[in-house]
C-alpha cells in the first residue's frame, strides 16, 4: 500500500451483451490503479454501472485509509502517534491481523513496516541492508510487542513500531466489495485486485467463474499455469515474482519478509494461492504460507480443519493442490493432490 494513489481511472464500457441463452445483459467494467497495482471491476446486470462505480469508490476509500505512503492516511496517523482508539475498518483489520499472527505463529505480522522501509520497498529506493541494521530493525517488529484491547479498540504500539496492512488489504477489500455488490440489483461480478480475484453471484452464461493462476516461471508475467472454477470465492496469490529488485550482488530480493529473520522469505515455494470465502483471511494466509514453506503450510491447513483450499507451487515447478479443488482445476503442469 504505497504512494501512488488512484492515478489512473478509466471507464471502459457499458455494453449490452447477448449471452448463451439469448438473454441480453448489461456489462460494466471499470479499471483503476490503486493500492500500488492495477485493478478491474466487472459487473453484470441491471445496476451494473452503479455497482461498479460504488466498488471503485470503496477501493479508493480503503486505499486512502490504508496507504503507508500517504501521510494523511489512517495507518500513517496511527504510526506517527504510536497509539489510537481504533474503530471501523482499522479495528477490523487490526483484529484480523492479530488473529493471523497467532494462527501462523508470527509468519503474518502487520508490524513488518520498519523492515519494508529498511529494504526500500516503501520508497522504492531498494537496497540490501547489513546484518546489524536488520538485527536492530527486528527489535521494532513483532505483534507481540504491541498492546491492543478489542473491547475499547485501544492500540498502543511498541517502541518505534509501525503497521502495514499491505499483506491483507487486497483480500479485505475484496471482502468489502461483496458487501457493496449485495446492495445493488446485479446478477454477478468479478474483481481483480492486482491478480487477486473475487467472484460474486452468477456468470451470465450460467457457467462457473474461472480464475487463472499466474505462471510464476513466466518472464512476461502474463501466462497462466492453472485455472480453477471459483463461484463466490476469493482467489488470492502471493509470490516471490510479484515485486522484487536485484541487489548489487546480483541476487534478487522480493517483498515478502520472513518476520523471524528480517530477510525476504526463503522456502521451497515460489507461489501460494489461497481459495476461500473469506478474502481477508485468504490474503493473510497467502502471505504467511509463502513465509512458512510447503510443509508448515500443509500442516496449518490440516490443523485448521481444511476450511480453505490452496495451490502451492514449489521451486521445482510442481503444483500441490488441496483435495477440495480436485474437480475444479485444470493444468498442463505436473501436479499432486494434498489430502
Ligand atoms: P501482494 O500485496 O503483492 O499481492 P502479499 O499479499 O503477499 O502480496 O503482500 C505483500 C505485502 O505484505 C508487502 O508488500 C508488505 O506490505 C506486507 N508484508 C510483507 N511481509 C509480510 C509478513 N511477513 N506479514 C505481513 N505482511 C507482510
Ligand atoms: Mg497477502
Amino acid at each position: 500500500m504505497k504512494r501512488f494513489l488512484t492515478v489512473l481511472f478509466i471507464v471502459i464500457s457499458l455494453v449490452p451483451s447477448v449471452f448463451a441463452q439469448g438473454r441480453t445483459e448489461t456489462v460494466f467494467t471499470q479499471e483503476i490503479f490503486a493500492m500500488d497495482t492495477y485493478m478491474s471491476v466487472k459487473c453484470y446486470g441491471k445496476e451494473a454501472e452503479e455497482a461498479a462505480m460504488a466498488a471503485v469508490r470503496e477501493i479508493q476509500r480503503l486505499d486512502s485509509l490504508l496507504s503507508t505512503g500517504k501521510e494523511t492516511s489512517e495507518v500513517s496517523r496511527v504510526n506517527s502517534s504510536g497509539s489510537a482508539v481504533l474503530t471501523g475498518d482499522m479495528k477490523e483489520l487490526m483484529e484480523l491481523s492479530l488473529m493471523a499472527y497467532e494462527k501462523t505463529s508470527g509468519a503474518f505480522d502487520a508490524t513488518i513496516f520498519p523492515l519494508m522501509e529498511l529494504w526500500g520497498f516503501s520508497s522504492k529506493e531498494f537496497r540490501v541492508p547489513g546484518k546489524e541494521e536488520i538485527e536492530e530493525t527486528l527489535k521494532k517488529t513483532g505483534s507481540d510487542k504491541l498492546s491492543y484491547d478489542s473491547e475499547s479498540g485501544k492500540l498502543v504500539l511498541g517502541e518505534s513500531q509501525r503497521l502495514d496492512f499491505g499483506g491483507i488489504a487486497k483480500g479485505y477489500t475484496s471482502m468489502k466489495l461483496k458487501e457493496v455488490f449485495s446492495s445493488f440489483d446485479i446478477d454477478g461480478a468479478i474483481v481483480s485486485l492486482g491478480g487477486n480475484v473475487q467472484t460474486y453471484g452468477a456468470k451470465p452464461d450460467g457457467s462457473p467463474w474461472r480464475c487463472g493462476i499466474q505462471d510464476p516461471f513466466s518472464s512476461s508475467g502474463q501466462s497462466v499455469i492453472a485455472a480453477i472454477e471459483a463461484d463466490n470465492l476469493a482467489v488470492i496469490t502471493s509470490g516471490s515474482y510479484e515485486r522484487f529488485f536485484t541487489g548489487e550482488d546480483g541476487k534478487t530480493y522480493h517483498h515478502i519478509i520472513d518476520p523471524s529473520t528480517g530477510y525476504p522469505a526463503e522456502s521451497d515455494l515460489v507461489s501460494v494461492t489461497i481459495v476461500s470465502k473469506n478474502g481477508a483471511e485468504a490474503d493473510a494466509l497467502s502471505t504467511a504460507c509463502f513465509v512458512m514453506g510447503k510443509e508448515k503450510a500443509v500442516k496449518l491447513w490440516q490443523d485448521s480443519g481444511r476450511e480453505y483450499e490452496m495451490i502451492l507451487i514449489t521451486k521445482d515447478g510442481t503444483l500441490h493442490i488441496t483435495g477440495g479443488l480436485k474437480d475444479s482445476f485444470q493444468t498442463n503442469s505436473k501436479f499432486e493432490i494434498i489430502y
